[in-house]
């Protein structure tokens, strides 16, 4: 692959070779090079917040009228649509994702613009209800410059997912992609200002989350960290955000519990079990990793669970055919081959995968790994309770439903929970009694955008997503506007 000269990162408005050192990516699927680039530096993340403190101030697009705002935005969406397929390729090539996957991703972003751009369009502030000779009103402003904190699981729709909620806001926005699948980041930046995007509201500045990542949340001129990474990372920009007294929301990891009751339909559940855990690898925060089927159907539910495991096609991202592609690195597959391994120390047994599959040439060097389904351990155990973020799912019977609800909510973890029952009570029951920030009932990882999204406890704070979603990059003011003349109680005396 010709990886052609080292790509500009924006800056301030400037597109220009980072500060930093040079480094390649890389396609997981076969190991090869993808594009280099040169990391920002420590300077370019002063400089680019420091510009994009005065393009806020310059007012052109944080005092601009929600509507020109909005049509900036869809105009962003319609040009996503338009570059739509070069921009999947670029996504698979970025971070080896199946190009069905990488081609909703982007359809998923273009649905965000155009959604934020209705939401500001749109937005009511309120009179609220005078008590006195004053109207009272509530209003928002724009935060000024915020960051967006990105993973490499999925880009383009994590960032559009904080970037268009900001400049929907009329926010300036400092954008970290992470330092491995900066691509589309840079892309969706120049998407942006094509569309009208005024320069310096917009930088992206790929680099190590330690250092780069830190000293953007640090910095005095951000005033707001959407964050979505890792739970270790995340209580770090905690940290930071009690020193400066910042808002920030955390989107984290996921130990999610699948349910499967007796009277589901088994063909779905089998089917909405297998996509929930091991499509995108299983790199994905809200995956159904861990599994509990009613003991009474456990063992012909884990027969078509683990013949359906070992069909699911593995290989080529660019075959739209391909259901599970690479693993984002060599390291990252690693730390997925020690909890098979640590799965079998704890006494489990490995019913589908469990390893690399044979894929040949040019797949040889790529960081594949197998659908694994591991069975016969306990809950508490630490296969079953620390985030794998790979194609690992674990499973286990369950005889009641009360210690059920108990099982699935033991857990550090609170983001997602799937529910197959076609008792419609049961359903309801379970899915207010699950704690998680997203229930799905009779079906897996559907996301829209209208409907907030986030976890509890470890899993994050906070929500993205719906009309609650452009608030969070705004502050709330009230206002009192006095009606009439009359003293106000210390008038006579001081004047
Ligand atoms: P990560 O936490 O290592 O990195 C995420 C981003 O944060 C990257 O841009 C990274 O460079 C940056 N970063 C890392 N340390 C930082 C620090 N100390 N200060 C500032 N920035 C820092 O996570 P990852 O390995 O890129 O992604 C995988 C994790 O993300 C998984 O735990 C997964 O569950 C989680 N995730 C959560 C969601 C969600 O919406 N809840 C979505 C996707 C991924």
């Amino acid at each position: 692959m010709d990886i052609g000269p080292p790509l500009p990162l924006c800056i301030g408005g400037e597109w220009r070779l980072g500060g930093g050192e040079r480094y390649e990516t890389f396609y997981p699927a076969t190991g090869e090079a993808v594009a280099c680039l040169h990391a920002a530096s420590l300077a370019d993340v002063e400089e680019a917040i420091e510009r994009a403190h005065q393009a806020f101030h310059r007012g052109d697009w944080s005092r601009a009228k929600p509507h020109a705002r909005a049509a900036v935005l869809y105009r962003v969406a319609a040009l996503i649509r338009e570059r739509a397929e070069s921009l999947a390729q670029r996504q698979r090539l970025d971070n080896g994702k199946p190009i069905g996957e990488t081609r909703a991703l982007v359809a998923s972003a273009a649905a965000t613009f155009q959604y934020f751009a209705a939401a500001c369009e749109t937005l009511e502030e309120a009179i609220t209800p005078s008590r006195g000779d004053y109207l009272t009103l509530s209003v928002h402003e724009p935060m000024g410059v915020v960051a967006a904190i990105t993973p490499w699981n999925s880009p383009i729709a994590s960032e559009a997912q904080k970037l268009a909620p900001a400049l929907a806001a009329g926010c300036a926005v400092i954008v970290k992609p992470a330092e491995i699948t900066p691509l589309l980041a840079l892309e969706l930046a120049a998407l942006c200002e094509e569309a009208g995007v005024p320069k310096g509201m917009i930088s992206v500045l790929p680099g190590k989350g330690s250092v780069i990542g830190d000293a953007i949340a640090r910095h005095p001129k951000v005033r707001r960290v959407a964050f979505t990474g890792g739970t270790r990372a995340g209580r770090q920009i905690a940290h930071i955000a009690a020193e400066k007294m910042m808002p920030v929301s955390l989107e984290l990891g996921g130990k999610s519990p699948t349910m499967v009751f007796s009277d589901a339909d088994i063909a779905h559940a089998v089917n909405g079990v297998l996509y929930g855990i091991f499509s995108s690898s299983g790199e994905s925060c809200i995956a159904g990793s861990r599994l509990f089927v009613a003991r009474d159907i456990y063992e012909a539910f884990m027969d078509r669970l683990v013949a359906g495991a070992q069909r699911l096609r593995v290989g080529d991202p660019a075959d739209p055919a391909t259901q599970m592609g690479p693993l984002i690195t060599a390291a990252h597959r690693d730390g997925v081959e020690r909890y098979v391994a640590l799965g079998r120390e704890e006494g489990g047994q490995i019913l589908a995968g469990g390893g690399r599959p044979d894929l040949g040439a040019p797949f040889s060097n790529g960081f594949f790994h197998q659908p694994t389904i591991i069975a016969g351990l306990r809950n508490d155990q630490r296969t079953c309770q620390e985030e794998i973020f790979g194609p690992v799912l674990v499973a286990m019977p369950f005889d009641d439903e009360e210690d059920l609800v108990a099982q699935a909510n033991d857990s550090v973890y609170a983001l997602a929970a799937g529910i197959w029952t076609a008792d419609f009570q049961r359903a309801w029951r379970v899915g207010r009694a699950v704690q998680a920030g997203t229930v799905w009932i009779n079906t897996y990882k559907q996301f829209s955008v209208s409907t907030p999204f986030g976890g509890w406890r470890d899993s994050g704070l906070g929500r993205e997503k719906g009309r609650l979603g452009l608030l969070q990059y705004m502050e709330q003011k009230g206002m009192y506007w006095g009606l009439n003349e009359a003293p106000l109680p210390w008038a006579g005396p001081c004047a």
